[in-house]
């Protein structure tokens, strides 16, 4: 079973490649971000927690994302993307022990390499039209500075455990998920 994580910057295209992903490997698709944005369309009492650090483009807290990874993958029968997830080095940590905890391998984790220029560009482009409260300038740059703190080191968490797969994420989206594909293909 197939246990991917699909990792890189708010615009690095995790999304796009993501849809191509699931449909081509059958996969469950678990985005953090999706599932906190559900709590806060919900109006939930944890969305209304959340709703004020997800506008301000920080990291929600651990226990709230670790809870909501480990639920889904006690009820995944067929393989999940992560998506989102990890964010930082205590979440990998903790996602070790959740799939051991569930008898499962990562099988690697995708980062797409994308230079900070392009995902400005891209974000900003994205804002025009998503409707989402933290797609506008002061919030990406936000999200950039946390994502450059706190989630680059899960990436040489990875890379130490020889997990670490970059992929050029710039250019033709058709040409970035063959490569990614063919990364799979050697792991599976
Ligand atoms: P995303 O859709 O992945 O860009 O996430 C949007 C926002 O959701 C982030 O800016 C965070 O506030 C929050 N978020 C998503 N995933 C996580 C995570 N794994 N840990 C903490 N916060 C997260």
């Amino acid at each position: 079973m197939l246990n991917i994580i699909l990792f890189g910057a708010p615009g690095a295209g995790k999304g796009t490649q993501s849809d191509y992903l699931v449909e081509r490997y059958h996969l469950n698709h678990i985005s953090t971000g999706d599932l906190l944005r559900k709590e806060i369309a919900d109006q939930t009492e944890l969305g209304k927690r959340i709703k004020s650090i997800m506008d301000s483009g920080s990291l929600v807290s651990d226990d709230i994302v670790v809870e909501m990874i480990d639920k889904a993958i006690a009820n995944d029968t067929q393989g999940i993307l992560f998506d989102g997830f990890p964010r930082n080095v205590a979440q990998a940590e903790v996602l070790d022990q959740l799939l051991e905890k569930h008898g499962r391998k990562l099988t690697c984790m995708i980062s797409l390499d994308v230079p900070r220029e392009e995902l400005i560009r891209r974000m900003l482009e994205r804002a025009k039209i998503s409707g989402r409260s933290d797609d506008n300038e002061e919030t990406i740059k936000n999200r950039l500075k946390e994502y450059e703190n706190k989630t680059l080191p899960v990436a040489a968490y990875y890379e130490k455990k020889g997990q670490h797969i970059k992929v050029n994420g710039f250019g033709d989206i058709k040409a970035i998920s063959d490569n990614i594909v063919a990364e799979i293909e050697k792991r599976k």
